[in-house]
């Protein structure tokens, strides 16, 4: 485990830390056998074409077809993706992963006539197909393609919006261009005088430097270089609003921000909520914002002050048996059901978890419907590899427990619901480790981790919801959308957001232009909900009631996404949810002052 080692050759890797991927094809040839099998399948769908208004059977035959032609293809796929990631030096192996990745590209587009043909048919004979009982299972389906038909042009207008899409992009994938791979930042020296390159990528670690004036540095740095492009910036960003608001009016939305709702089902009274709900608890992170400030024992705080430890972080390491323990305890509150489930991942070999060499980097949860809910892991036995492990596991729980009880069709569940289910073991195992700590030092540790996780996700983020909210408000109203027009904007809000206690400095107006996500509309509030539910789900499994959880779990893709959250006790339509993740806060907030300001 230690650093300095180079990667082992997975050779080397005790089997038991290895997942076991023959759960789901038992050799390659199996994964060939199967490869060969999506001619007949595709082609028992492709027999459908042109008769889904036929009768209810052969709706029901179109959509079942689909359905299974969709899971060979997703657990093809998944195979060969994860067996892959072992090692991506392995030719063989990243050419079954390329080959399945083209013949899935080309499935859809072959298929891709399905929604269009069902939307071609009369309302009527659609509703009455609706009606069905033959159809029952799949009414759910059905009503989700009837909500897209005032939305759908006709079939050449619809082969124009397809043929423009990509040039719809141009504003997103130049600013990726740009941001990737053309921008170079300055040098700076760091706190022992070497003169080092700024780059995304240390930008973070020179921020959290002890030494003020490094921070300083960083922070003028970026901020100067983006303001040196602010105005190809603010035209890139223009542009990829512009065609979100032109391609939402084609389409009869009231407005960019409700087509990008639409999906998920939420209305746009749900994210000024969140907003709301947020600005009202604002006092609350001016008064860990003044924490800081008295702990780092400075008069004024900047910006740049905001990232760096206040506490020394915990220097404990955990070896993988000690970690796997730690989250077993941490979601024993969930109750009998699940702590079973969760030894599979555990002895049947789901985890892949040591680096080797050529493994892919990072963390994730991944698999198919049925077959074992994978976790890669680079476990280092720090206590963010921990809650790594713990959020990965909480991904995999929900599919384990969403594919026992759904049938395929509905056994996904979309990102909204994803990122719910995995902070939710995150807070679980904080919650453990802080009741269990025996120093104030890590006590003090796990209580601004915990802080900074909250700011960074409700409060930033929904900082960034109304940035965003506001812009496209801005264009649509026909506010070219100026490199002035958004700093201004954005410095507002950043001084409001941050409170007086906060140097509102000036560099800071350019922020806008370092945000990727502004180009990718309307997704950022997708996690400050996330955190929030989970601080609900957790607040309440930690109360002795793990059951609407539970349920939640186990629920898939059956209903909408807000409705399975209501049920599960975070209700969207209230402030409730935003509050819970406000209590946490809070309660941490007491804590941490307690200890610190001793
Ligand atoms: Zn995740």
């Amino acid at each position: 485990m230690s650093e300095t080692n180079a990667p082992k050759l997975r050779s080397e890797l005790a089997p038991e830390t290895c997942w076991d991927l023959t759960q789901i094809y038992k050799t390659d040839a199996d994964w060939e056998e199967a490869f060969r099998t999506l001619d007949d399948l595709l082609a028992a769908h492709q027999a459908c074409r042109g008769h889904l208004a036929d009768s209810a059977e052969a709706l029901k035959r179109g959509l079942e077809t689909g359905d299974a032609l969709g899971l060979r293809l997703e657990t093809l796929y998944s195979y060969a993706h994860l067996k892959s990631d072992e090692d991506l030096a392995n030719g063989k192996n990243a050419g079954r992963r390329d080959r399945i990745a083209a013949r899935y590209a080309e499935i859809e587009g072959e298929t891709s006539w399905f929604d269009p043909e069902l939307l071609a048919m009369p309302e009527a004979r659609f509703k009455e197909l609706m009606d069905d009982p033959v159809l029952a299972f799949y009414r759910r389906t059905l009503e989700d393609t009837a909500r897209q038909r005032p939305h759908t042009l006709s079939e050449p207008e619809e082969r124009i919006l397809g043929l423009a899409s990509d040039v719809f992009s141009t504003g997103n994938h130049a600013f990726c261009k740009l941001n990737d791979a053309d921008l170079r930042f300055p040098h700076i020296k760091d706190d022992k005088g070497n003169d080092v390159e700024l780059t995304h990528g240390n930008y973070i670690k020179y921020l959290e430097n002890t030494d003020r004036r490094v921070r300083q540095d960083a922070f003028a740095a970026c901020y100067k270089t983006y303001s040196s492009f602010a105005n190809t910036i603010a035209a890139l960003l223009d542009g990829t609003v512009k065609a979100g608001v032109l391609e939402a009016k084609l389409r009869h939305f009231p407005s960019a921000r409700a087509a990008s709702l639409f999906p998920d089902h939420v209305p746009e009274s749900m994210y000024d909520g969140l907003i709301d709900a947020v600005r009202a608890k604002l006092p609350l992170l001016h008064r860990y914002f003044e924490l800081r400030r008295r702990v780092l024992k400075l008069n004024k705080l900047e910006l740049f002050d905001l990232v760096t430890p206040l506490v020394r972080p915990a220097k404990v390491l955990y070896s993988w048996e000690e970690g796997c323990d730690l989250v077993r305890q941490a979601v024993k509150l969930y109750g009998a059901e699940y702590c079973e489930a969760l030894e599979h991942a555990f002895k049947d070999r789901w985890i892949d978890v040591y680096e080797c060499r050529g493994k892919t980097s990072g963390a994730y949860s991944g698999g198919c419907y049925r077959k074992p809910p994978y976790v890669l892991l680079n476990y280092t036995g720090t206590l963010d590899s921990v809650s790594t492990l713990a959020h990965e596991l909480g991904h995999s729980m929900h599919s384990y427990l969403s594919d026992r009880a759904q049938e395929y069709h509905y056994a996904g569940y979309c990102l909204f619901a994803a990122e719910v289910a995995s902070t939710t073991n995150e807070l679980l195992l904080n919650h453990y480790l802080l009741e269990h700590a025996q120093d104030d030092n890590l006590r003090a540790y796990l209580l601004t981790h915990l802080l900074d996780l909250i700011r960074g996700t409700v409060f930033r983020q929904t900082q960034f919801a109304e940035y965003e909210r506001d812009i496209y408000a801005m264009s649509e109203e026909g506010e070219p959308l100026t490199a002035e027009a958004l700093s201004d904007h954005y410095y507002k809000l950043n001084g409001e957001y941050f409170g007086s206690g906060v140097v509102n400095n000036e560099p800071i107006r350019f922020e806008w232009a370092r945000i990727p996500h502004f180009h990718y509309n309307f997704y950022v509030y997708k996690y400050a909900t996330g955190l929030s539910a989970a601080a609900k789900l957790s607040a309440d499994i930690i109360a002795g009631n793990p059951a609407p959880a539970l349920r939640f779990l186990k629920s898939g893709d059956t209903r909408d996404v807000l409705d399975l959250l209501r049920d599960a006790g975070a209700d969207f339509a209230t402030p409730e949810p935003v509050n819970a993740a406000m209590r946490l806060f809070e309660t941490s907030l007491d804590q941490l002052e307690s200890i610190l300001l001793k």
